[in-house]
């Protein structure tokens, strides 16, 4: 048998931990609670054990790698068991947490343990314990309170000045001596004023980005792993590694550069939501000459004028996009830029146009090829999700078949039970028949009515558990066929609605290979196997 532990320490832990000095929270003390729990339960003693631990992600979501990795291996049926500290541990957000603990792992039959909430599954009270996702909803809301507290003593910090970013923009770095001062790093500004000086000469940004590729320069991000942080943003593996018009116009646009302080340009769009909104410039929190700059105030505003130049040239709104941000590249992941006419609209891959690292497809695919694609496989999923529904019918008849089984025996052997029960009454009644009338001595008598009461003891005892598991084992009642649901709005959906909702991403790859991947298809094979 395999038990996965799962750790995680978020950010907002790390700040807390110095605002008001709790430890419960670090690794350390979340794995020895774990493994002392473990050692304490002799059917894990020959368990092997795996641990899975995020560190510095927020349990709003289950975008973290290692709980992705874990839940993964649950799906390939590689793990009996998940230990964790506590639910919040796991995950912050109440219906996707309430979702893997009464759906999901009952249905993979995966044992699911949160120490210090004191929930085991495998207890028969557990499953539709209405405590437990109570408790959940509220690690929900203190994760809103808590989010709300870290954010209001950053904004203090933030007002004497201090850098608040947990890293330095390209061209600084943190001061060694002062944890919220930055200073130039002399290579990596030089890098900056260069972006700067191609912008006041009128290059695009795209032009800026393949200039900088073709010097050979490491992107901020190779530049910052290759001084040791080991920091990525998800989705952006190929990204990361030449530069684009995105880094160079995150560049020309950060005025920290200038000496300024900048706080709060973009916050959460709420607690328990990763989507960050832009904030009204005039909210921002600005600082002037908090640390020496690299860019005169001139040449900034140089490079603002420029980018309001580039932006004026038409782009496309978004709500007549119906792809939008959803058409990437196979290769190198980027987003695929829309051209042709507004009727014809076809998509290509613009990163040959920046470097030559990467093959990617050359020819443009047409709009309406995509959705036709995109068409026949929501046809395809639409089979899918029926299919789902009657595996997942067969399955839920198995358990239910075996849960009858259960209870019948249950009732033969509590019948048998109170037999036993009876007839050891009988036999003391005879006892002390056979004392009164002389048949026994007292010494025999009180030896073997002591003998048959503890006999008695012992059946009674388990009558009373057989009695008490039988009152709870009332069958759980039918779990929802979840397939039903979707495939109902699979079908009902029209192709607009199912391209906003549930496509994730069309990617391309050269030779107009196209795959098309949906949101709730993980949903489904993550609960199929
Ligand atoms: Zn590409």
């Amino acid at each position: 048998m395999t038990v996965a532990t799962y750790l995680r320490i978020s950010y907002e832990d790390q700040e807390m931990k110095k605002a008001v000095k709790t430890e419960s929270n670090s690794i350390a003390n979340q794995r020895n609670l774990i493994s002392n729990f473990i050692g304490k339960h002799p059917e894990f003693e020959h368990a092997r054990i795996v641990e899975f631990c995020d560190d510095g992600w927020s349990g709003r979501n289950f975008e973290r790698p290692a709980v992705r990795e874990l839940l993964n291996q649950v799906q390939d049926g590689r793990i009996r068991c998940i230990v964790v500290k506590d639910l919040s541990r796991f995950g912050r957000n109440y219906l996707e947490v309430g979702n893997y603990i009464s759906r999901v792992f009952p249905f993979l039959n995966v044992r699911f343990i949160a120490v210090n909430d004191n929930f085991d599954s495998s207890n028969p009270m557990a499953a539709e314990s209405l405590e437990v996702s109570f408790k959940t909803l509220l690690h929900d809301i203190y994760s809103r309170d808590l989010s709300h507290k870290v954010k209001n003593s950053l904004r203090f910090q933030a007002r004497q000045g201090k850098c608040m970013a947990a890293f330095a923009p390209y061209g600084y770095v943190k001061d060694a001596g002062h944890k919220n001062r930055m200073i130039p790093d002399p290579d990596a500004a030089e890098n900056v004023r260069s972006v700067f000086r191609m912008a006041a000469d009128g290059m695009t940004t795209l032009q800026i980005a393949r200039e900088m590729n073709h010097r050979n320069i490491l992107t901020p991000m190779q530049y910052k792993r290759m001084n040791g942080s080991n920091r990525t943003i998800p989705n952006r593996i190929h990204e990361d590694n030449f530069w684009t018009p995105e880094t160079v116009i995150k560049i020309l646009r950060d005025e920290r550069y200038t000496g300024k302080a900048v706080f709060g340009k973009r916050k959460r769009e709420g607690a328990g939501n990763t989507r960050q909104v832009t904030v009204n410039k005039a909210e921002w929190i600005t600082v002037d000459h908090a640390h020496e700059s690299i860019i005169s105030q001139v040449e900034f505003d140089q490079a603002q004028k420029k980018l309001r130049a580039y932006a004026k040239r038409g782009t496309v709104r978004k709500t007549e996009n119906l792809l939008h941000k959803k058409v990437r590249c196979g290769i190198c992941g980027r987003c695929m830029m829309r051209t042709g006419s507004r009727k014809n609209p076809s998509y290509t891959c613009m990163t040959s146009c920046m470097t030559e690292v990467y093959p990617c497809p050359t020819e443009r695919i047409a709009q309406a090829d995509l959705l036709e694609i995109i068409q026949k496989n929501m046809q395809e999923q639409v089979k899918y999700a029926v299919d789902s529904s009657q595996i997942w019918e067969e399955r839920q008849r198995h358990i239910e078949n075996q849960e009858v089984l259960e209870r019948d025996n249950s009732e033969k052997k509590l019948c048998m039970l109170k037999q036993s029960h009876n007839r050891i009454e009988s036999y003391i009644q005879e006892l002390y028949e056979k004392f009164a009338f002389g048949e026994l001595d007292r010494d025999a008598y009180v030896r073997l009515k002591k003998a048959a009461l503890e006999r008695y003891g012992n059946v009674s005892k388990q009558i009373e558990e057989l009695e008490l598991k039988m009152g709870h084992g009332k069958m759980n009642g039918r779990m929802e066929n979840r397939f039903e649901e979707n495939k109902i709005s699979v079908i009902e959906k029209p192709m607009k609605d199912m391209i906003a909702d549930v496509l994730r991403a069309v990617i391309v790859y050269p030779g107009k290979r196209v795959e098309v991947v949906w949101d709730y298809r993980d949903e489904f094979s993550a609960s199929v196997f």
